[in-house]
């Protein structure tokens, strides 16, 4: 069920502790930790503790946890000290964006000049 823990989902194993991930900061609702295979300096995932598979599935059923999420990327920003040089906050929602995880989840990425338009 949307929302519910996903046996076969990483990102629920890396909420739950049962996959290793480097954490940067907890919430009650999110979680955030580096990218294994990063993009630029800083990039950090900022997930949702509940699973939905995507951003737009998330934003439908529970806004308030968007904005935990968007609000957690401009702390990880503070913390990365990357908020005065600039970074980007990237949903990728479906296959042909790019997402390759589907549990919602924010990239930041910073830390290096970032092209526009993006790849
Ligand atoms: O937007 P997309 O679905 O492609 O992003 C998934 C991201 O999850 C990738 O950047 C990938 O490097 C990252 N990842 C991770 N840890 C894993 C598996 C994937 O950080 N164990």
């Amino acid at each position: 069920m949307a929302g519910e823990p996903q046996s076969d989902c990483l990102f629920c194993k890396i909420v739950d502790g049962e996959v290793p991930a480097t954490i940067v900061r907890e919430t009650e609702t999110t979680v955030a930790f580096r990218d294994i295979n990063p993009q630029a300096p800083t990039h950090v995932l900022v997930i949702p503790r509940v699973h939905y598979p995507d951003a737009a599935s998330l934003a439908a059923a529970e806004p308030g946890i968007i904005a935990d999420i968007l609000r957690e990327s401009r702390e990880v920003a503070e913390l990365e000290k990357v908020e005065h040089t600039g970074y980007r906050v990237v949903f990728n929602t479906g296959s042909g964006a790019g997402q390759t995880v589907f549990h919602a989840h924010l990239h930041v990425l910073g830390g290096r000049g970032l092209n526009w338009p993006p790849g």
